[in-house]
């Protein structure tokens, strides 16, 4: 049997970042991914924003690996030629009673360490984006966007250069052993076995399921995993808006916002919708809530503007209506076995955080 220093399974952004991460500090590191491609789960259906970390809650490691990771993927992107923009965004109350929202948002990014955002009037908001309603806003300037297919395609590269491999069509089925001696077992075309010192499970949407088949792990410490699906609209014609704009937040999801990709085209998303299974499908009677929800912030949005573009599912570890939960990086401290990490309810602002994510599991792992 062959046998490997690390295997990460899940070639996603954040599986992408660990692998090369660790092949980076010289251990020999497979990724093992079920699909023909890098990237075709979460990782290539999100809004593709470089979150500054505002809203997490103070010390969480969803706040500390945005800031983090913000800071890394900018350098990242700037030094490997990544498309990307700092664009900037606003957060806009389109209500009186959501004013003290916006204070208490700027209260909560500052102990979060994000120290730019600026509160501004009504005026001041329309002065930036003339075709905005609004009564006040936040500007966040080091806000952006990035070309996320390129960004995982630098992180795949990293990891040849540094020797590993990029396995694909490869579906891990179960994990037997323990660290050192973990045994991952494919399944697919051609079924084989691996031996691996630590495993990575990084399979995103379905890791509490995988986790559930690691043969030495306490079953009662895997979360139940929760989909929400989140919808996008494409906007016909051109957007006036030259920043991403974003209502106060809701409780699931960051609201309706408008983001535009790096070839220009304004999107809308993602609304909520809670669902029992995996499906991308974007029902077209959806519409009608998005045109009333952007038009709070944009009352001249036209009819039949809105085109049906894509999904994405935000992996909870949550119920619906359960307070937010953190991202989990399940190492040995939590449930016991060496070498392995299991990574949880990555969601937003896991595209943000994805390199910093790679640095920290890769430290639970060498530690
Ligand atoms: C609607 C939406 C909008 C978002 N917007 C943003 C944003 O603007 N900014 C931001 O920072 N974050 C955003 N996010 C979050 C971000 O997209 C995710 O945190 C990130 O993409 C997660 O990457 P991942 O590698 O963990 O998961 P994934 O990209 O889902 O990768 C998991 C991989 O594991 C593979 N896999 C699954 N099971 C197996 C198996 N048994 N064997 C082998 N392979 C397997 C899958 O095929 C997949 O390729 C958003 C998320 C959603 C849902």
């Amino acid at each position: 049997m062959e046998t490997v220093d690390c295997i990460v399974i899940g070639a996603g952004v954040v599986g992408l970042a660990v692998a090369a991460e660790m092949a980076r500090r010289g251990h020999e590191t497979w990724v093992l991914e079920a699909e023909d491609a890098i990237g075709t789960g979460t990782s290539s259906r999100n809004s593709e924003v470089i979150h500054a970390g505002i809203y997490y809650a103070r010390d969480s490691l969803k706040a500390r690996l945005c800031v983090a990771g913000r800071h890394r993927l900018y350098d990242y992107c700037a030094s490997r030629g990544i498309a990307h923009r700092r664009c900037g965004k606003l957060i806009v109350a389109t209500a009186d009673d959501q004013l003290g929202r916006l204070d208490s948002i700027v209260a909560t990014a500052a102990g979060n360490g994000v120290d730019d955002l600026r509160r501004i009037d009504r005026d001041e908001a329309l002065a930036l984006e003339p075709a905005l309603s609004c009564v006040g806003a936040i500007v966040s300037p080091s806000t952006g966007i990035v070309d996320s297919h390129a960004l995982m395609l630098s992180l795949q590269g990293d990891l040849e250069n540094a020797g590993g491999l990029l396995a694909l069509r490869a579906p891990v089925e179960r994990i037997t052993g323990r660290g050192p001696s973990f045994v991952v077992h494919v399944g697919g075309e051609e079924p084989v076995s691996i031996g691996s010192r630590c495993v990575v499970n990084s399979t995103g949407l379905t890791a509490p399921m995988l986790a559930r088949r690691i043969e030495a792990l306490d079953p009662a410490l895997v979360p139940r995993a929760y989909f929400a699906k989140g919808n996008y609209y494409a906007l016909q014609g051109k957007s006036p808006f030259s920043r991403l704009i974003y209502p106060v937040p809701e409780q699931a999801g960051l609201g309706v916002h408008l983001t535009v990709d790096l070839g220009g085209q304004a999107r809308f998303g993602p609304d909520v919708e809670w669902i029992d299974e995996i499906d991308y499908l974007v029902d077209p009677r959806r519409a009608d809530a998005f045109y009333a929800e952007i038009r709070r912030y944009w009352p001249a949005l036209r009819d039949g503007s809105l085109q049906p573009a894509y999904a994405g599912i935000r992996p909870k570890i949550q119920a619906p209506g359960e307070a937010a939960r953190d991202f989990v990086a399940q190492g040995p401290d939590e449930h016991g076995l060496a070498g392995l990490v299991n990574l949880f309810g990555i969601e937003s602002p896991g595209l943000t955080s994805s390199l910093a994510i790679g640095d920290m599991v890769a430290d639970m792992l060498v530690n």
